[in-house]
């Protein structure tokens, strides 16, 4: 697997690092699951030491082999793929001095207390500075690394490998009249509800930990690899390809939204743990990009999760365990789990609706970095944009500008690779059901073993080996096409 002795010597420099980063993500997960509350300030200054000091390791340790191993001939694809990951990471420190990373790492750790503050008391003033403080830095941030065409690419560039602006521009004006045509239809028909009775059932959160923990068992977690616990926002964190960490939330009411977020982990999760073992503690043993990662997740979550072939499967675990279930049938248990409404919250949004939240972030985004509006106008077009897209509009700012805390982590050019996985997750299925047969028939005889190998075989083994792009040409053998997606919800929702 790897051979070159410049390779081998950077893979164990290298190994520093990645204990680093195995920290900090340690140290992450703990922040967001068992950390007292009083522990923030002390953890977010820990954690922009920790990065500073990366940053130190990478430059003057790192860098310098990296440097003598760029252009070199004879590599093989896993040796180019780890100096291609570190040249990133060289570069990108190299054009940013220490002074922006260390206030950007701080304000990870404060902005989002802030938020939540905000958010809770519907105060967006409050939450203003720091955001007008992260776009001020991002937008130099931008400068420094430079761009083609728009600032904006210099930012989604870290997030998705190769992802411009107008890739990003391409897709939506191809996405969004369709999906606003299919909403439409959807919305005249009375197949798919907009409500259903049972959103409003309450249920123990024992019981549901019970339905989570034998569902993860039916889709494959390896309990001596993985964990799944509890935070306010569900995520996923990869600490190796043998330690991946999930949470879900237990909000006492409206079941699937615990259990579509441990199916939409367990996408995430799957992907860290099926990396090939002789990459760990590499720079490639990690998803090739956001955008891919989250094809993972929704993958399992919609394609899967949200299919009748599921709802059948997940029927007698339902009753099993949360008894209320049994008046309902598969077919009314597959309608609840895909309520179709043009809503306010991105993260409650249905497949259909879901792309249209991206695209409003996305146009608001690429709007700031630009410096063609103000933090200040943020409400304002928020609602706007709303408006035209969903036909919806906030009464408050909870329900609107501050919704997300992406802003807040300092993430700007991160929404659109939830798009990409959306789209990613369509074709992947279009592919799999060409070689493989019916995913409907998988999934009703329960063969999750027949999708956890394929997704092995075609993306997870390679990590971080082939950029995003020449990942999904060699897996899928073609480049993303927003067709499939718009095929997948045509398929679904109005051939019935
Ligand atoms: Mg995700």
């Amino acid at each position: 697997m790897f051979e070159n002795k410049l390779v081998l010597e950077l893979l164990e420099r290298y190994r520093v690092l990645w204990a680093l980063g195995h920290a900090s993500s340690l140290m992450g997960w703990d922040s967001e699951t068992y950390m007292p509350r009083g522990g923030v300030e002390e953890r977010s200054v820990a954690l922009a030491e920790l990065s500073l000091l990366s940053r130190r390791l990478l430059l003057e340790n790192i860098a310098p082999l990296v440097d003598k191993l760029v252009g070199v001939e004879g590599l093989n694809d896993f040796e180019r793929g780890v100096v291609r990951v570190l040249w990133r990471d060289v570069e990108r420190l190299r054009r940013i001095p220490e002074g922006i990373q260390y206030e950007l790492a701080k304000l990870r750790g404060e902005a989002p207390v802030v938020w939540r503050e905000a958010r809770e008391r519907d105060d967006f003033e409050k939450f203003k500075p720091y955001l007008s403080r992260i776009v001020e830095l991002k937008r130099q941030v931008a400068e420094l690394l430079g761009y083609d065409e728009h600032p904006y690419d210099a930012l989604l560039d870290y997030y998705e490998e190769g992802l411009r602006d107008r890739d990003v521009r391409a897709i939506f004006s191809k996405l969004t009249p369709s999906v606003k045509r299919i909403l439409e239809r959807i919305l005249s028909g009375d197949l798919y509800p907009r409500e259903h009775a049972l959103e409003s059932v309450r249920y123990r959160r024992e019981d549901m930990e019970a339905v989570n923990r034998e569902v993860l068992d039916i889709l494959g977690f390896p309990w001596d690899k993985g964990r799944l616990d509890v935070s306010a926002h569900p995520f996923t964190v990869g600490l190796g390809v043998s330690d991946v960490r999930i949470t879900t939330r237990y909000e006492g009411v409206d079941f699937r939204r615990s259990l579509f977020a441990v199916i939409h982990e367990f996408g995430h999760a799957l992907y860290d743990l099926q990396v090939d073992e002789r990459l760990k503690m590499t720079p490639i043993a990690r998803g090739a990009s956001l955008g891919v990662h989250e094809s993972q997740s929704r993958f399992w979550e919609n394609v899967i999760g949200r299919s009748l072939e599921f709802a059948e499967v997940l029927k007698s675990t339902l009753d099993k365990h949360l008894g209320f279930t049994r008046g309902y049938s598969v077919e009314e248990l597959y309608r609840y789990f895909n309520i179709v409404r043009p809503s306010l919250i991105r993260v409650d949004a249905d497949e259909v609706t879901y792309n249209l939240h991206i695209h409003l972030r996305y146009e608001l985004e690429r709007m700031l970095i630009a410096g063609e509006v103000k933090v200040s106008d943020l409400p304002e077009l928020w609602n706007q944009y709303m408006e035209e897209l969903l036909g919806v509009k906030p009464k408050s700012f909870r329900e609107g500008v501050l919704q997300d805390i992406h802003w807040s982590l300092t993430s700007i050019g991160y929404f659109p690779t939830y798009t990409i996985g959306n789209l990613i997750a369509a074709q992947l299925k279009a592919v799999m059901e060409r070689e493989v047969g019916k995913l409907g028939d998988v999934v009703r005889e329960m063969k999750f073993n027949v999708v956890r190998e394929y997704l092995r075989e075609k993306i997870h083994r390679w990590g971080a080996t082939y950029p995003p792009r020449e990942l999904i040409v060699r897996a899928l053998g073609e480049p993303i096409n927003p067709e499939y997606f718009i095929k997948y919800l045509e398929d679904k929702y109005l051939r019935v």
